[in-house]
Parts: C-alpha cells; structure tokens; sequence
C-alpha cells in the first residue's frame, strides 16, 4: 500500500526530460555516430552536464580539443539554450579548419540536452588545408558533409526523444489508470461488505455468531491478520477471547481463550488507531512487538457491568498504515455491532432499543431509511439522508426518485438510483427488517456512487479513443456497429461502412521520420471528423487503417460524404516545408444488406479496400460475394508467393519484350523491357498486374526485384558481348525498392556482379512516386544515375500531372503510357499529348518511348512525331529469353 502511495506523487508531478536521458545509451549512439561521420562529439543536458564522454577518432580527439576552447563551447550552447529559436548553431574558432557546433535536441519548446561537434573540415575543394590548417589531423570531412552530419544527429536526437516521451507518457497513463482502478475496486468491496454488516441488524442468529460475521467481514474487508473480540473482566486484569477471526495462513496466538492475561493496549476507552507509522510513538511499544503486531485498530463497543468489549484488528509482521476509508469502515462497522448488541441486550425496552438504533444507523456513512412493509410509510431516515435529501423530501419528490430505480413495489435487492437533476448516482439496497417494535419493515441505504461512475464513464472513454489520433478506436467501432446494424435491421434502413487504408505510408514513415507519419495521421484524423453526417462516428482501427460509419440517418448523404473524403485525400499536406501527396484505398459495404455481423462486415469491407489497392490504389471498390473467392485467393498467393522467393525464384521467369527504334527505315530493335512472368506450381500463371501490388504490400518485391535486375543485367551482358553491343535493357523498379536505403548499392553490385556496362541498363521508375518526397527521390536517383545507369519515367501521363517533376529529375526516357495510345488513330487529344511530351522531351535532352502499339494504324500517326523508340505487340510480345536470343540475336 505504501508503495501506492509514493507511486502516486510521483505520477502527479510533470515527469522530468532528465528522466529520459540514459548516458550509456547516449555515448553508444554518438561513438557509433562520431565514428561514421568522422566528427568528434559530446553531449550535455539541459543543466549544461556533461552526459557523455568525447567520442571520434582517439589523436583527432585530442588534437581538435586544443582548439576548441571553453569559451567557445559556451558561446554555442548559448545560442541554441532554450527559449532561442536556433537548435543548431556553429561556432568559428581560432584556424580556419576546425569548426565546433552545438545541436540542440528540443521537445515541445523544451531543451532535453546538446550535442557539441567539432570536426577537422577540408579544404572547399576537397584537398587538405594549407599551412594554415592543423597539421596532422587523421580523418577530415568536406563542410557540406559537416552540416549533414549536424542536421542527421539533430534529427535522430530528436526523434529518439519522442519516441521516448511518448512511451514515457503512455506508461505514466497505464499508471495512473491502474491506480484508479485499484481505487475503484477499493470502494466497491467497501459498499459490499458494508451492506452485509447492515443487513446483520436484522439477523436471527445467536449473538454470538452474528457479532463474529460482522468481525469476520470486516477482517476480510481490511486483508488483516486477524480480527478479535475481547471481552475485558471489570476488574480490568483478565480477559476472554469472545471470537477471533485468523486471516488464511495467521495461526491463532491463543491456545485458550478464557481467563487470559489482559493485552496492556485494550486500557483504553476510545478507539485508538496505530500503523506502522505511529508505532514508535504508542507507549505499548514492547508488547506489541513481542505480539509481532505492526499496526493495530482497537474499538470499545460496550461498557458493562459484566466488562468492556473490545474490536481489534491487527496486522502482524509487516508494516501497514491504515487508510481513512479502512479506519472509517471498521469504525461503522462496529457501530451496527454496537446496535445489534443493544438491541439483543435491551430487547424488551422498545424506546431505548429505537434511540440506541437511531444512534447507531444517524452514524453509519450512508443514507438511511426504513420504511413499513404494509404500507410504505416511512418509519426512519437517519441525518446523512435528510441532510442530503432535504429538498427532495421536503417537496415530496423523494419517493418518486427512488422508485425509479426500483422495481413497483420495493423488492429486497441492489439497485441503481440516478438523481437527474443533480447528476449523482446511488446505489440502493433493499432489505427487509423487523422493525424495533417488532413490525415488517424494509430498510433501505444509499450509498453515493457517483465518483465511480464519473470514473469509469472515464476509463471506458479512454478505452475507446485512439491515443494518438483522439478518434475512436476499433473497440469503439466494433461496439457502435454492433448497435447501427441491429437498428438498421429494425427500422428495416441501411447504413454504409468505409474502410480507408492509407496508400504507401510507409515511405512517409519511413522518409520524413515517425513523428511526421504522426502528423499526417493527426491531420487526416482531424479532416474526416469535420465531414457533415460522420462527425462521431470516424475510427482509426490502428496503424493506417480507418473506418468510417455512415449510420442509416446520413444513409441518404453517402455520395456526398465519399465525395468530401475523396476531396481530402486529393490534396497535398504540407509536412517538414514542402507538400505531400497521400492518397487512399477505400473499401465499401452497406448493412444489413452485406452482412448482419461486425466481424463479417468489416472483413468484407477489408477485402474490398484491398481489391482497390490491388487495382492500382487510390480509388475505391464496394464489396461483392465473388470479392470474397478472391480474398481466399489472395491468401493463397501470399503464402505461394513466400514459398516461391525462398525456393530459388525457380517459378519466377524474366520475360523480354523488345524496344524498337522507329526513326530507321529497318525499324531495328534496341534491347528490351524485362518483365516479371510467375508461373506458380500452385496457381497457374499469375500475370504482374496482380501479383506485383501483393509483392509491395508484402515487401516480397525487394528480393523479387534484385533478381529480375540480376537476370535481365545477365542476359543484356550476354547480347552485349555476341554481336549486339548496342542492346539496352529496361528494368522496372518499384517505389518500394526505390526507397530501400541500400538501393545504390544494390544497382552497383548488381552492376559489377553482372559485367554489364552501366549504360545499357535502365531503371524504369513511375511517376505518382516522385511526388512524395521529391527531394529524396531526386537524391536516390542522382546517386543512381552517377553509376552511369539511365532512368526512364514509366507510364508518364497516368499520375499526377506533373511536369515540373520531369524538369527537376533528370530523366533519359519518358514513357507515354499506353492509355494514350488506345485511340490514338481517332483520338486528337491523345495525339497532341504525344506530340507535346515529344517536343519536351526533345528539348530536356530526353528520349521518348510509346508502349502498347498494337495496330498499324496506331503506328502510323506516331510516324510523324518526333518519336523514336516504340513498343507494342503490333511488333512484338513479351518472350522469353530464348525466344528473344533466337529471334534478335542473329548476327
Ligand atoms: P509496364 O512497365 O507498363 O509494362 C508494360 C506492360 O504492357 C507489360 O505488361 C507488357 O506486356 C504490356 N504490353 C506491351 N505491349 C503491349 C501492347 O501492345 N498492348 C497491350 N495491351 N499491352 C502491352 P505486363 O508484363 O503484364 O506487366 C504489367 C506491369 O507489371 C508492368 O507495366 C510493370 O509495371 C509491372 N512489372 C512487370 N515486371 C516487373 C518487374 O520486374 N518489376 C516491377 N517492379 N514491376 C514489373
Ligand atoms: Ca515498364
Ligand atoms: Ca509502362
């Protein structure tokens, strides 16, 4: 209990950022960083001391140090100290080629702690310092690899503390909800056992073992040790044990219980309350210690002529402080065992019976009141029910208030009583008693209940909202469902279920950082409540998944609200100075129409989202019973599929289809696209369109797509090498691959591995992937192309239209999507469009690449375009390697 108690300080005060800090963790995370960077580092806390000891290369750390003077360490933590708006600031120092910064890590405005870098930098050029410089320095950096080392270790900084935080601030809560729980329950077994000893006063039973219940029920109430009745001789030196209650496993002090020594501490004639923490100061000191009690309650009940009667609970051999409700509780308790003895003892005096009764139950923590059993007339209300009813009685409306907790005519029994008008909630009981002069009566108590009820209104509150996002969470949404569709199905109405997955968060996670995801989530979050018809009934049902509800009265608005979520995702979020796109998947079921059962309707609007996503993401597909073979199928194909990459890639086959250059009168092929084929032992041939979304989803794509890239390298390197030096190949790369960090240098080992000369390679990338994120994708794919490797903009027209995108990335082929060629013969828009992507091209240094040619006629408008390379089945299929080797590989 003690702990409880410290426990609960602790979590009332803010928790300290200090708290957060764990020095060995932090010099791990710099060693490892100093070390990759080529930096010197160390860090300091808010207080400005020092966490960590000075990582980088050992001379260098010495060496730098020299220069890197007291006062400029303070003139840098100066600038960054908190309440300034800067969190990086560099200090120049005495030479030219030593710099020192300061990185702050802020959380919420407030400092957590400073990193100070410093780092030997070369010259602009890259060559080493002059003489000017600090000769004999081991590792030097360029200064832009110095402001990347500074803006990586702020944002790692920041990010592990917010991680921290944020898991700091869900255990506190998890804390104090187990607190209140506890609280809670505490309360709740109080009123139980207190409504056994009240319904007591009314017992039949011999005295002896009503007053060893109400003995026992409390014992049991406080967990003591024991609970014993002393009966003390009136001469006060010997005494009797009239009952005694042992806890499970307390072995019984007494070995009889007649004629004993008296306890010095019974020489009292008020209660008397000691715990662990008041024992030094109670005189009876030795005695109980030799009793090994620890904490102890005494209560006289009764002065008599035959002794005085003594209550006395006792915790033996570990510490206790008695709480005020425990004290409280023993103290009502014996006071019903005081009426219950007066009345035993005082049975035919009917007045001093009705004022000892009066006394005791006037006492009692709870409202009271009897009433006569023939006619309902009250009979008795004790002070705590007048007090707190006064108005009600006063106006009569006393009554009505209880019975409309009760049954029609009062029944023994518990009940709940709300007070409307107050908004106080009682719990009633209901038992019968003889009255004092002996008539039926039906004795009713009160007990507030109200701050338990606030209280788990509260719990189940927060049980049902999402920490993170404040919508409502699945519990919630399984809970409400349950009751939309159940009264769906009795007006004989429909209701609308939309379930929303975000498409590809991940790399928003995985780019900008977790806390960024948060936001986005946050914002989303925040859009769909504002929608008209949803507002309470949106859910996140965790990661990136929601659910909207449209209950049967917006029924009417389901195209509008669709159409207003669709809007949201339309627009671009701006995160971390610059916009995002982020669309959706949506899968759609209407109840009861679809389904009668939460569980049903949800996974069939799951298996409707994924059809969306599998069709290409970002649109929306409703639910259909053939939607349900597929999701069956889809199982299949996942596990197939795991089965198929660790087994070789044997089932997977690269197929080639050839890339033609139109300008030549021969019209003679250039290389060819490589194209994923899975013919699975399992499932039949499975073409890409359906297998590849599954594979991102999966991650499946990564170890699926290094292996095309090595086979079609293989393959071009062999066409290189037998008479066609010229031939290129095409490999399409998801965006899942794109953002794996290690990309590069896949493409260079693959590249090396192969032989193949980095030119006749060409990474075909989509274009809806450069919007998230532009400046990383630029990035990746400058790396990408320093390796000498070309890359083609696929499906170029599809996307978001994005021109802009194809000035900033510097692609070598744009390929027009093969929609444009449809109706290119009749269609002038599509033949325009050509001709414009053409000309751009032209004019960005870019070729231009039309795919899906299937007729001549198609062919024949492209004829006057500037338009080069074309593919399509008008001049070939995809094939197979062989195919292709015998058919273009005739020199
Ligand atoms: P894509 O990159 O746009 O590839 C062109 C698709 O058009 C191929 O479909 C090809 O067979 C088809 N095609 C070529 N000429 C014609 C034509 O004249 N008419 C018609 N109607 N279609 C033509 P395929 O092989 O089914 O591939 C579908 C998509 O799957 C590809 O579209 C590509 O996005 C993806 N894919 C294929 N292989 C790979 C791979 O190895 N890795 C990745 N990440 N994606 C791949
Ligand atoms: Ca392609
Ligand atoms: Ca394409």
């Amino acid at each position: 209990m003690q702990t409880n108690e410290q426990g609960r300080e602790g979590e009332e005060k803010d928790f300290s950022y200090q708290q957060l800090i764990n020095p060995r963790e932090l010099q791990r995370l710099q060693n490892e960083f100093c070390d990759v960077a080529g930096v010197c580092a160390f860090c300091v806390d808010a207080g400005g001391v020092k966490q960590t000891e000075t990582s980088g290369n050992g001379q260098d750390v010495e060496l730098i140090g020299r220069y890197v003077s007291d006062k400029a360490v303070e003139a840098a933590l100066a600038r960054v100290a908190e309440g300034s708006l800067e969190d990086l600031a560099v200090e120049n120092l005495q030479v030219p080629d030593i710099k020192l910064a300061a990185v702050a890590t802020k959380i919420e405005g407030k400092l957590v702690l400073t990193w100070l870098v410093s780092a030997a930098l070369t010259e602009a050029d890259g060559t080493e310092f002059g003489e000017n410089g600090v000769p004999g320095v081991n590792r030097r950096i360029t200064e832009k690899e110095f402001y990347r080392a500074l803006d990586l270790l702020r944002d790692t900084s920041t990010t592990l503390f917010r991680n921290k935080l944020s898991c700091a601030s869900a255990e506190a809560e998890s804390l104090r909800r187990r607190f209140s729980e506890e609280e809670m329950k505490a309360s709740m077994e109080r009123i139980e056992a207190m409504t056994r000893v009240v319904q007591l006063l009314d017992s039949n039973e011999a005295i002896e073992a009503v007053m060893g219940r109400v003995m026992q029920i409390a014992g049991e109430y406080l967990k003591a040790s024991n609970a014993t009745l002393y009966s003390v001789y009136p001469d006060k030196d010997r005494m009797d044990v009239v009952y005694e209650w042992c806890n499970t496993g307390v072995v019984s002090g007494f070995d009889r219980t007649k004629n004993l020594d008296v306890f010095e501490f019974l020489n009292t004639d008020k209660p008397l309350v000691i715990g662990s923490d008041t024992l030094m100061a109670y005189g009876g000191n030795k005695e109980l210690a030799e009793l090994s009690i620890k904490a102890l309650m005494i209560f006289p009940i009764m002065k008599g002529a035959a002794g005085n009667m003594y209550a006395c609970f006792q915790q033996l051999h570990t510490g206790r402080i008695w709480k005020v409700e425990e004290v409280k509780f023993v103290a009502d308790a014996t006071k019903v065992l005081q009426s219950i003895l007066t009345k035993r003892i005082q049975k035919n005096s009917l007045a001093s019976s009705y004022v000892s009764l009066e006394a005791v139950l006037d006492n009692l923590g709870c409202g009271i009141y009897v009433t006569d059993a023939a006619n309902g007339r009250v009979l008795f209300a004790n002070r705590q029910l007048k007090n707190t009813f006064a108005r009600e009685l006063k106006e009569g409306t006393f009554t009505r208030l209880i019975e409309s907790g009760t049954p029609a005519a009062q029944h023994i029994g518990t009940y709940e009583v709300r007070h409307g008008d107050r908004e106080r909630w009682y719990d009633l009981l209901v038992t019968e008693i003889s009255w004092v002069d002996g008539r039926k009566a039906s004795l009713h108590s009160l007990y507030d209940v109200t701050d338990k009820k606030i209280y788990q209104r509260k719990i189940e509150q927060q049980a049902y909202t999402d920490f993170l996002t404040g919508l409502y969470n699945r519990m919630c949404c399984e809970r409400d469902l349950a009751w939309h569709i159940d009264d769906a199905r009795k007006r004989g109405v429909q209701g609308g279920i939309l379930y929303l997955d975000l498409d590809d968060f991940k790399h928003i996670n995985d780019g900008l950082g977790h806390q960024y995801g948060d936001v986005l989530l946050k914002s989303i979050s925040g859009s769909l409540q504002r929608i008209e018809g949803i507002k309470s009934t949106c859910y996140r049902m965790g990661g990136d998944e929601f659910v909207i509800v449209i209950p049967p009265e917006s029924y009417r608005d389901f195209e509008r609200i669709i159409d207003e979520i669709r809007t949201i995702f339309s627009k671009p979020w701006y995160l971390r100075d610059s916009d995002y796109y982020c669309t959706m998947s949506m899968g759609i079921v209407t109840f009861p129409d679809d389904g009668e059962n939460v569980q049903d309707l949800i996974k069939k609007a799951d298996i409707a989202m994924y059809e969306a996503k599998k069709m290409g993401k970002n649109r929306m597909a409703k639910y259909s019973d053939s939607l349900e073979s597929l999701s069956g199928k889809r199982l299949d194909m996942e596990k197939n599929m795991r089965d198929a990459t660790t087994e070789g890639y044997s089932e997977f086959e690269v197929y080639y289809q050839p890339i033609i250059d139109i300008s030549q009168q021969d019209t003679p092929c250039t290389g060819a696209e490589a194209l994923i084929r899975w013919n699975s032992a399992e499932m039949g041939a499975i073409p890409p369109a359906e297998f590849i979304p599954l594979a991102e989803y999966l991650g499946l794509i990564n170890p699926i797509g290094n292996h095309v890239l090595e086979e079609a390298c293989k393959a071009c390197k062999y066409w290189n090498e037998n008479g066609y030096p010229g031939y290129k190949v095409n490999v399409n790369l998801s965006v899942i691959q794109l953002l794996q960090p290690d990309i590069v240098e896949t493409v260079r080992h693959t590249i090396k591995k192969t032989g193949v000369r980095p030119h006749n390679l060409t990474l075909e990338v989509t274009e809806s992937l450069a919007i998230n994120d532009m400046e990383r994708m630029k990035e990746i794919l400058s790396h990408i192309k320093k390796l000498g490797v070309r890359i083609a903009l696929d499906d170029f027209g599809t996307g978001y239209s994005s021109l802009n995108h194809i000035r900033e990335i510097p692609f070598d082929v744009i390929k027009v999507d093969q929609s444009f060629v449809k109706d290119l013969a009749e269609d002038a828009y599509s033949q325009s469009f050509i001709k414009m992507v053409a000309e751009l091209a032209a004019t960005l240094g870019a070729s231009i690449c039309v795919e899906g040619i299937e007729t001549q006629a198609q062919y024949k408008v492209l004829e006057g375009m500037k338009v080069r390379m074309v593919q399509g089945y008008y001049f070939d299929r995809p094939m197979t390697r062989s195919e292709f080797e015998n058919k273009y590989l005739t020199a």
